[in-house]
């Protein structure tokens, strides 16, 4: 025989793998207004959204965390031609949590009145909304997805 049979991948992947917060848990949550990380119990770096390693250090120890919401915008862009589906203009925008981690995300703001008035983003104090849900399509085999939705601090 050549290779190995898929059931014995699964499992072995299944006991090489635990995943402390499967993404499916951290869209649920998104949906409810709670942002889920993974901290690393060796080097204390936080992850979002989840994966099965450290992204710093590799190690498999994470611990589930509840990140509180609030960051900073880094980055930003306003899309003004959208793939079917979508409702521009909207703002996707990377946020660096107070916890460390970058994610992106949307921002609730009216586009057109903020260009209007001139507001300024880059390094604005943003805090989580709640979930932005987008709609499934024929790329996601029509599954919606969740992405963090943020709106500025005052
Ligand atoms: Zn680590």
């Amino acid at each position: 025989m050549v290779g190995r049979e898929i059931e014995e991948v699964l499992n072995e992947m299944e006991k090489e793998y635990k995943y402390p917060l499967k993404y499916v848990e951290w869209f649920e949550a998104l949906k409810k207004g709670k942002l889920l990380g993974l901290k690393c119990e060796d080097c204390g770096r936080v992850t979002c959204p989840p994966f099965s390693v450290c992204q710093k250090c590799g190690s498999k120890k994470l611990k589930p965390i509840e990140l509180n919401g609030k960051g900073e915008i880094m980055t930003f862009t306003v899309i003004h031609t959208a793939p079917e589906g979508f409702n521009p203009p909207y703002i996707v925008c990377y946020v660096k949590m107070n916890e460390g981690p970058w994610i992106p995300g949307r921002l609730d703001l009216n586009v057109e009145a903020a260009e209007k008035e001139g507001v300024k983003l880059l390094g604005r104090k943003v805090e989580l909304k709640g979930g932005a849900i987008l709609p499934g399509d024929r790329h996601t085999g029509n599954v919606e997805r969740v992405v963090p939705l943020f709106k500025l601090a005052e």
